[in-house]
């Protein structure tokens, strides 16, 4: 099996079985909605923060697979982390998708199986629509507004 065959299986079983997928998440502090006109993809996200911490997120939508995938394995990549360390996390995400590297490849996870969604410009918003999502999430309970709305 290739790298990109592993890849593809990957993106699938997280379409398949979305990890922290519900349209409803107990505690959560904030509540943002993410779209990519392009694709037609739509996002919800809810964080709840403990202790500086995700301490749980709930992601909801309705778009490709590639975009609801990839917000699947960033939910299992940052839950449990401090929001400065999911921000960086979400940089390194972002950077790969654009071709300028790769910085914390373990703790990207699943994540890393996107990478080859950088060849096709017109999917890498899709890929980064829920982690786009989380840094607005971040923002926004800092912020303390708890809502915030925009198409990526
Ligand atoms: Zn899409």
């Amino acid at each position: 099996m290739s790298m990109d065959d592993l890849y593809h299986e990957i993106i699938l079983d997280h379409y398949k079985s979305p990890r922290h997928r519900a349209s409803e998440l107990e505690g959560a502090q904030v509540s943002v909605h993410h779209s990519n006109p392009l694709c037609g993809d739509e996002l919800d996200l809810r964080l709840r923060v403990a202790d500086g911490a995700i301490e749980d997120l709930a992601f909801d939508g309705d778009g490709c697979s590639i975009s609801m995938a990839s917000a699947s394995a960033m939910g299992q990549a940052v839950v449990g982390r401090e929001l400065g360390d999911a921000e960086d996390l979400a940089e390194a995400f972002r950077l790969m998708m654009h071709g300028e590297g790769h910085k914390r490849e373990d703790d990207l996870a699943d994540g890393i199986a996107f990478e080859g969604v950088a060849k096709f410009p017109v999917r890498v918003k899709c890929a980064l629509l829920g982690w786009m999502a989380l840094l607005d999430a971040i923002e926004s309970y800092r912020g303390g507004d708890g809502r915030g709305s925009r198409d990526d």
